[in-house]
Formats: C-alpha cells, structure tokens, sequence
C-alpha cells in the first residue's frame, strides 16, 4: 500500500472506530480491552491514561515499558471516580450565574442591599469562584475526614448560606419576596447541575441556601422543615456512602481482574508462543500484539488499520487457506487454526517461502456489542514455523537422500506408483533404470568414507545433468541409483540415455585432490512391457541390471523374459547345489601345473565338480558365484581345502596343488585356522598348499586383508594371485601382499598369437614384473603349441592348460603322478578361430567389377564365399555385407565356386558372438 493510501485507510479506520461503539459496554474505570481484556482506565487523579475514544489505537501505541507503568499506575490503592469527591473541580459556573442572579434583584430592589446582606452577598459569590482551591485540597493525598467536612462547609455551605441569607435580607429591605424565591430556586437549580451526582453537596447546598429564610421568618413548621431536611440529608449521605464503598469495592475488583489478565496475557505475548489481534467491522485491525508486528517487520502502529487479509498470505501447501480466512471474515463466522504465512518485509523480494519464512495459526471469533451491532474480529495466533520446519524437515528426510538430495527408495517407489496407477492408460508407461557404480567401493576403501561421500555427491549431479527434466534420479542407497523416464519411449532412445549414463559417470571425477575412474552398469524396464507394477518392475530391472553387470559391467542390458528365466534357473539350482552338498554330490578334479623349463608337473589346482543330476557337469564359474550368494562358500571353500590336504597326502611330497579360495571366505577371520586344520587333519606340509586367491579381496577393509595374509603366511602356505589383470586395476598391492606366484589369467593367454595382438606385451611385463618381485608365474589356459611357446619364450615359469592336461579326477592324478611326472604338450598348432556359418548375400568388389555371393561362415579374421568363379588367389577384394558395412581382404583359395577370404583387420565380435557388419538387411546388386 502506497503512503497516501495508508493514510487515507488509517484515516478512515480512525473516523470509523470514533463512530463505532465501543466494543462492550464500557465499566466504570476499567477500560475496554481490544482482542480480550485491556489496560484498565482509570480515572481521577491516579490515571496514567485520560480516558480514549480510540483506546485500541492508543494502547498499542504504548512501549512495552510504558505499558508497565500504566499498568502499575492503573491499579489504585483506592481509585476514585470524580462523583466520589464532594467538590466539583471548578464552581467558577455557578458563581457567575449568582453573580448574572443578583442584577435583576438590585433592578427590582431599587439598589444593592444594605449592611450585612451586602457582604454576604460578595461573599457567597467569592467562595463559589474561588471553590477550587477548596476542590485541590480535598483531593490532594492524605485528606482527611475532617478536611473534607470542611472543605464542604467552605465551598459549598457557607457560600450558599451566605447566597440565602442575602436574599433573605434583601426581602426585609424591599425585593420582592417572589422575586428572591424564584432567584433562590433558580440558584439551587444551577448547583444541582453543578454538583451533580454529589448528594451531599447538593443538599449541603440547599439546606444552607434555605436556613437563612427560616432564621428570617422562624416558625415551627420551617423548623420542622429544616430538620427534615437535615436528616433527610443524614440518610442520603450514609447511604450514599454505602453505595460509593460498594461501587469502589466492585471497581477494585474489576481493576483486578483487569490487572491480573493483562499480565497473564502480557507474559504470554511475551513468550512469543502466541499473540493477538482485532479487528474493527470492517476488517482493518484495531490491535495486534507487537510481536507479532515485529515479525513483519513493523511496528504496531504502522500495521493498524490495514486489512487483516493484508499482513498473511496462504502457507504453501495450504493453498486456499487465505480464501478461507476472507471467507470467514466475510461471513463473520468463527475460525480456527487457519495456517497462513506471515506477510514479512522479506516477501517483497522474493517468494516469501525462504529461510525467513514464518508461518502462523490464526483462530478468531466474531465481536458483538450489547445492541447486537457486529464490531469486528478478535482473536489470536500463534507462531507455526518451528513446528512446520522440523516437519518440513521430518518429510526431507523420509523423502530425499540426504546426501546427495536425490529422491530416496521411498519417494521413487511412491513416484513410480503414481505413475502406474494414472487413470490413462497412456500416462502409466515409463522406463526404469537402475544404475550400480563399478569400482566404487574401492575408492570408499582406499580413500575413505568422506571421499566416496563427496563422488556419490558428483555422480548424483552428473546423472541429473544428463536426465534433465525429462526424469527423475532417485539414490536408493550406498551406490544404487534409480532413474524413472516417464511416457512411452523407444527402445533406441532409451538405450541413448543409458549409454549417456554410462559415459558421463565414467568420466574422471577429482575427489579431495584424487583424480577418481569410476563406471557404471545400468539396468532397464520399461512399462508396461515389463511390469505393470511397481514390484514387478523393480524385480525386473534388478534382473536387467544384473544381466548388465555380468555381462562385463560399464554397459546396459534391457530386462528380458530369458532373464527372468535366468534368475529362476539360478534359484532351482542353489536348491539343487544345497542338497547335492549334503548328499556329498560334489567332486574334486586336479589339472596339472608343469614347470615350462623342464616340462615336469610340480603340482595340481584343485577345481570344483558338479555333475548335476539332470543338467549334466556344471562349471564352477557357474555354480560357485551362486554358492557365494546362497553364503554357501564357506561349507564348499572348506570341504574343498581339507579333501585338496588329504589327496595331497597321498601323493609324492614333491608335489603341490593349489585351492581356489573365494574372497567371501578370506574375509572370513577363521580361514586360517580351517587351513591349519586341514593341514593338521592331513599332516602334509604347509609349503605343499597354495591357496589361489583373486584381485577382488584387494577391494575389501585393508587393515583386514593386510592382517589376514600375514596370518596365512604364518601358517606355511603358498600364495598365489589368481587371474592376474582381470579385476583390480592397481598394482601397488602387489608391494605388500606375500604373494608366490602370479597367474596369468587365460584372457591374455588367448589370442596371443594372433596378429597385432597386444597379449604377449602384457604377458612379458607381468613376467617382469613378477621376477622382479621374485615371483613364480603360471600361464592359464595354454591350449596351443603356438601359445605354449609364446609363453614360455615370454618367461612364464609354469605353464597350466589343456595343450598338458585337463583336470581330471583324484585317481587320475595321482596315477599321473606315480611316474617320471614328464607333461608331454599335445594339441593343435594355433588356435582356430570360432567359425558362425550362415547364408547371406554379400558384394564382392574385386577385378574392377561387382558380383554377387552367398557368404557360408564367417570368423574375425576371414570368410568362405560361395558363388565367385575362377578368381585369382591373391587378389584383393572388398565385401560389402551391408549398406555402408564393408572389409577389405585377401583371396586366399579358391576352389570351384568356393573362395577363402583373409581379412586385412581382424573383424569386432560382439559379446553375444554376433558381427558388428552382418548388421542391416544384406547387400544386393541394384536391378
Ligand atoms: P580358475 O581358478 O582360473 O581356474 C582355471 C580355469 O581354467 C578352470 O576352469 C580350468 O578348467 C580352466 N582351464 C584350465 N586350462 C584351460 C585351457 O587350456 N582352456 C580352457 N578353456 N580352460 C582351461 P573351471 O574348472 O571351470 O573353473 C572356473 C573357475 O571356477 C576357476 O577359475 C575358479 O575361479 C573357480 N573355481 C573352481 N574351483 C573352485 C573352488 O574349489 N573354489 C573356488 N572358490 N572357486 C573355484
Ligand atoms: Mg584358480
Ligand atoms: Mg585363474
């Protein structure tokens, strides 16, 4: 509201509570008190505050400390109301009508009075001009009884008396005597208006006015007049007394309540817990407890008289609470506990909803006065804020995660139901990712928890980056992230956003100076393909996130029916492993490790057998991650190690043989005293086991890891790092860990040989790398004499893989072992590659010409083409399999219609075994 306009409104407001009556019939003293009980008001000498049409106003105007003296000043001892004094404050009134009364006497009389009458007529005229000293005294503190009386007897009898005894005088010396009656009435007429409410001065007055003309004229009757009068006198003044006693006790009593409810009122403002407002009838307000004008910012003064509905605005999430507050107002109807925000100075700049926010409660009730005259509002409020913020702050909590404020599990699985239960059909589809970081927890254990605390923080603002408004991220916990894409998408798009995912969270984050490589693998479902509930979507990316991580991590699977199928097949087969592991189902099979320089076996790993009823031999990759999951591992681990002990004990004291242990049972603290007791169970030598173990137990508590190799160590064995290269990235674990060898994972094995392969540089380092630790190595999955020669050129110092032995039972190697020990290699050359046959119609460029063939197989480094005759071996040829996928190649052989294509680069196998070229629909000749 602009200056001018509040003027004009509190200008109004003020002509309309002049005009307005007061709110309850006002008590002698007491003040109205605007809202509820007010400062009392006294009067006479001891009031602190003169009596105030525009109390309210007045009121609210008052300091706080100003207020407390008031209110002290406002509680008399004994407070008197001006009729209790027998003197009015001035008789200046009177005098001047006694005076104005003689004149028409002296006209009438021919003269002024002789004598005495002369004086007394002065006199009387005096003492009423001078009658307020009288007045002063009689209120002046500590007046006495006696004082009063005499106070009486000087301001109100004698001049009177002297005022009758002049009449009554002027009578004998010639003024008529109707005239002086008339003159005396009209004089005691003016004194009853005078003297008012004071019964007694009036009758002093009166008796002392008409004594004078019985003194004149003594008769019985006038006598018996006076003494009438004189006890008629008596009796008023005793029970005027009583009265003035009984109105004083009963004004005492009101002032005490008065008191005693603005202090309870006033503490209770002052506590800031509530506070209170009126009113006037046409909604502007007449008072408001300044603190509550405090939180907006003002002083009391300057929000009086604007429109209630003007200092509130509706709380947020109450959004027609402030139509409400207008609506009751309007139809002058109770409220109660209307939620509203106060309108603060801090709203003029923003949205109000901030920090400084307050937020209050208002109940109210209408006013009438005793003539039933609506008067306005009065009630009170109180401050919600606190109440609200830690509700506010309760609701985050279970809404939102408070590390990286994403949505949690709750909010999203509220979010995602919401959508699938959308009254249109249309509106409950939307894809489901789920995203799991890789290698997180390594950077939590390496770095710390702060450290992993500050990347999820990163990631979570990387992801929603990449969403943007067209989804929701949700953390549902440790490094578990959740994304819902509403509306129906396409699967291409879908994927986009995934491998977008993928690609900004495994860019380099900086963690307190660290530079961080993280990934991410990330599951899809989408609705209402896959689900069309809540349940059945999460079960189902879960599954979909699952196929992600397996197939390699850093990558995206769709949920699937095989998946399901999968998880199914998993579930029948940990039932069927528990009870094959009670039926003692499971077999130890050893594969020989040989010592490549001298081609002797020095020893076995012992592998896990599962020849499953109806599904035939199981692999251990396949079972033991189960036996993992279904906390099995430990029973397998241990039952491996100790039959591992025994068959070693049976066999030549030369040879050793290695148990794989998985990272679930090295995290075990009891492991090494199961390896002990294996040992001791079989009385082998310790230097006799190794114990295999992988990168992985490197990501878990390092403290633990450290204490538990030492452990191991202590108890004699060998250590070996299993499948070298494949996991943990790092290598300066291999500073600490008192490892004996390193095996080399078959991956870098395979392939080795193959042209532009970069295996046997990685093999050559490892080697190196292992010597200079002093080291043994074990090259896995040696399968060809070309691999078996790179190896061993490369400096492998063992050699294990089908090109020597496949595992095979207890028996078998020890019968093996009964011997010389001497591996003799046995297997192909080179390793063929993996051929897919087909029939697809490719183009052949070649000769300068096109022709047309039927591709037969096809393998990352060549094709069988059927369909070209009489081409040259040797010559150069360009195959498009599809528009735009072409390889260029050599021509091998040809023979009749069959050619033998090499390709110049190696083609890309998909991991599902697919070519990335066969892709599209096969090329054709145009025509
Ligand atoms: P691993 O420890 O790396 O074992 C070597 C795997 O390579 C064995 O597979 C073995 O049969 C296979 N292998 C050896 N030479 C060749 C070869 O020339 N060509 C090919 N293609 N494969 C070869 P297996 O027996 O299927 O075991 C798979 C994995 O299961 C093992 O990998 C090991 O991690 C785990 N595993 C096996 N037995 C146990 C066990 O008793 N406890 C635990 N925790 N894990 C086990
Ligand atoms: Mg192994
Ligand atoms: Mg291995």
């Amino acid at each position: 509201m602009r200056p001018m306009e509040a003027r004009a409104a509190r200008e109004g407001n003020r002509r309309e509570r002049e005009l307005a009556p007061p709110l309850r019939a006002s008590g002698e003293g007491v003040a109205q008190v605007s809202g509820t009980a007010r400062l009392p008001r006294p009067s006479g000498a001891a009031a602190a505050t003169q009596p105030d049409r525009r109390g309210g106003e007045r009121r609210t105007a008052l300091r706080e400390g100003e207020r407390h003296t008031a209110l002290r000043a406002a509680r008399p001892e004994k407070a008197k109301r001006s009729q209790d004094w027998y003197l009015p404050r001035h008789s200046r009134a009177l005098a001047l009508l006694l005076g104005l009364a003689y004149v028409p006497c002296v006209i009438l009389a021919g003269g002024l009075p002789q004598g005495a009458s002369l004086a007394t007529g002065f006199a009387s005229v005096f003492l009423l001009a001078v009658a307020s000293l009288f007045a002063a005294l009689e209120r002046r503190e500590g007046t006495g009884i006696a004082v009063r009386i005499a106070v009486v007897a000087l301001g109100v009898a004698l001049p009177m008396g002297c005022a009758g005894y002049t009449l009554a005088h002027w009578v004998t010396q010639g003024l008529p005597w109707q005239w002086a009656l008339a003159t005396l009435l009209s004089i005691n007429a003016a004194a009853a208006t005078v003297y008012r409410a004071r019964v007694i001065s009036l009758f002093t007055g009166k008796i002392a006015s008409w004594v004078p003309f019985a003194l004149i004229d003594p008769s019985p009757l006038m006598f018996a007049a006076i003494i009438g009068g004189a006890l008629a006198l008596t009796l008023i003044a005793r029970f005027e007394w009583k009265d003035a006693e009984a109105r004083r006790a009963r004004s005492e009593a009101r002032d005490r309540v008065a008191a005693r409810a603005e202090d309870i009122l006033r503490s209770f403002e002052e506590t800031g817990e509530g506070w209170f407002w009126e009113t006037d009838r046409r909604g502007a307000l007449t008072y408001i407890s300044p603190k509550a004008a405090h939180v907006l910012g003002k002083e009391p003064e300057q929000v009086i008289g604007r429109p209630l509905t003007e200092i509130v605005h509706p709380a947020p999430g109450a959004s027609d609470a402030e139509r409400t507050l207008a609506f009751h107002l309007s139809a002058r109807s109770a409220f109660q506990d209307i939620e509203l925000r106060a309108a603060s100075a801090a709203d003029e700049g923003g949205d109000g909803n901030g920090e400084d926010a307050r937020w209050w409660a208002l109940t109210g009730r209408p006013v009438y006065d005793s003539y039933k005259n609506f008067c306005g509002f009065r009630g009170h409020g109180s401050d919600l804020t606190e109440k609200r913020r830690s509700q506010q702050q309760v609701s985050r909590l279970a809404h939102y995660d408070s590390l990286t404020g994403l949505a949690n599990r709750v909010q999203m699985s509220r979010a995602l139901e919401q959508i699938l239960a959308a009254p249109r059909e249309r509106d409950r589809a939307c894809a489901l990712f789920l995203l799991d970081l890789d290698r997180f927890k390594q950077v939590n254990d390496t770095l710390g928890h702060p450290a992993g605390d500050a990347l999820l923080k990163q990631v979570a603002q990387r992801l929603e980056r990449v969403i943007g408004p067209a989804g929701r991220c949700g953390r549902l916990g440790g490094d578990e992230f959740q994304v819902i894409v509403p509306a129906p998408q396409t699967r291409e798009h879908l994927a986009h956003i995934a491998r977008e995912i993928i690609a900004s969270l495994s860019q380099p984050y900086t963690v307190e100076g660290h530079a961080v490589v993280i990934g991410a693998s990330v599951g899809v479902a989408l609705a209402p393909e896959h689900g069309t509930t809540s349940e059945e979507l999460i079960r189902n990316v879960d599954l979909a996130l699952y196929a992600a991580k397996d197939a390699g991590r850093g990558c995206h699977r769709f949920y699937s029916d095989e998946l399901h199928s999968a998880a199914e097949e998993r579930a029948e087969l940990e039932k069927d492993l528990r009870e094959a592991i009670a039926r003692g189902e499971l077999e130890l099979y050893y594969q020989p490790v040989v010592y490549a320089a001298s081609e002797t076996i020095v020893g076995f790993e012992a592998l896990m057998r599962w020849n499953h009823p109806r599904r035939g031999a199981l692999s251990p990759g396949k079972f033991v991650p189960i036996a993992e999951d279904a906390g099995l591992i430990d029973q397998l681990g241990q039952w491996a190690l100790r039959t591992a002990c025994d068959d070693l004990a049976r066999w030549p004291a030369g040879i050793r043989c290695a148990v794989n242990v998985s990272p679930l049972q090295f995290a075990n603290p009891e492991l090494p005293n199961i390896v002990a007791n294996a040992l001791a169970h079989s009385g082998i030598d310790p230097a006799r086991l190794e114990l295999e173990i992988t990168e992985s137990v490197f990501m878990g508590d390092g403290a633990a890891t450290d204490a538990m190799f030492a452990a191991l160590k202590r108890v004699g064995v060998r250590l070996a790092l299993d499948d070298f290269g494949t996991g943990y990235s790092s290598l300066g674990y291999l500073r600490k860990a008192p490892f004996d060898k390193i095996k080399i994972d078959q991956s870098f094995v395979r392939g080795a040989t193959e042209k532009g392969s970069r295996n046997g540089a990685i093999i050559a380092s490892i080697t190196s790398l292992a010597e200079a630790l002093g080291m043994d190595t074990t090259a896995e999955g040696v399968e060809t004499l070309d691999e078996l020669e790179l190896v061993r050129m490369l400096g492998c110092s063992h050699v294990q893989g089908y090109i020597y032995h496949k595992p095979m039972d207890a028996r078998a190697a020890g019968d093996l072992v009964e011997g010389d020990c001497t591996a003799q290699a046995d297997g192909p050359r080179a390793a063929r590659q993996t051929r897919t046959n087909l029939l697809r119609r490719v183009l052949v460029m070649h000769a300068g010409g096109v022709d047309d063939a039927t591709l037969r197989n096809i393998s990352e480094g060549g094709a069988l083409l059927e369909g070209l005759w009489n081409v040259a071996e040797g010559a150069s040829v360009e195959i498009e399999f599809s528009a735009g996928r072409r390889a260029r190649g050599v021509i091998r052989w040809s023979r009749a219609n069959r050619t033998g294509i090499e390709f110049d680069e190696p083609l890309r196998r998909r991991s599902d075994g697919s070519f990335a070229v066969l892709r599209g629909t096969p090329a054709r000749l145009a025509g």
